[in-house]
């Protein structure tokens, strides 16, 4: 995907389409329940620019426009041809992951078992010796992992300043306690598969922890 260059309204509505199709795979599975979780692509690295699913809507239903532009704070961006629908409040802290992390697109998800994991263990999630780890970037074998977990707030910048202090960057995921997963990737298809194989291995650690 092109990341510089202008930013045109077709560029806008084609990573719309983007957003919307990974939204429904993430619905289909369960983890966007109600209206909740958000999906974001960087169309535009200087300045940063994020399209950013709307606000409110069903993420199993969405269409191509159903689009928000945010700079770095997450504030509305106005692009030519774009309607200004409200973007996510959690949109600034998908900037500043996509700003900390270079990474190409963010998922946000409330999946029950990061939530539960989340509960269980305030200070991270240890992972060691299992394949799946594999999924997310780090080894099957003698890799101590831990998935960070920070403190909920509704102010994203506090957010952001706890995400930054936690992550690690060879783990490309942050559990927010007591409510749900940021996991992120070079693309929104990389960023889908880490959020699936997080997901995955949460499960595992509450089944056998
Ligand atoms: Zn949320």
């Amino acid at each position: 995907m092109t990341v510089s260059g202008p930013l045109t309204a077709e560029r806008v509505f084609e990573s719309g389409a983007r957003l919307a199709a990974e939204s429904a795979k993430l619905a289909g599975l369960g983890w966007m329940r109600g209206t909740s979780g958000n999906l974001s692509e960087v169309v535009c690295r200087d300045p940063l620019r994020l399209a950013v699913t709307a606000s409110g809507l069903d993420k199993g239903e969405l269409s191509a426009s159903d689009v928000a532009v945010v700079g770095p704070a997450g504030e509305a961006a106005h692009v030519r041809g774009v309607a200004p629908l409200t973007p996510s409040a959690e949109a600034g802290l998908h900037a500043r992951v996509a700003d900390l992390t270079g990474a190409g697109a963010v998922v946000h998800v409330h999946a029950l078992n990061a939530v539960i994991a989340g509960d269980r263990w305030p200070k991270g999630v240890r992972l060691r010796d299992v394949e799946m780890l594999k999924g997310i970037g780090r080894l099957a074998h003698d890799d101590e992992v831990v998935i960070p977990v920070i403190r909920n707030s509704q102010d994203m910048a506090d957010l952001g300043d706890r995400l930054e202090a936690a992550h690690d960057p060879r783990t490309p995921a942050v559990i927010v306690a007591s409510h749900g997963l940021y996991a992120w990737g070079a693309d929104l298809v990389r960023a889908r598969h880490v959020t699936e194989c997080v997901e995955w291995l949460l499960a595992y650690a509450l089944a056998v922890g």
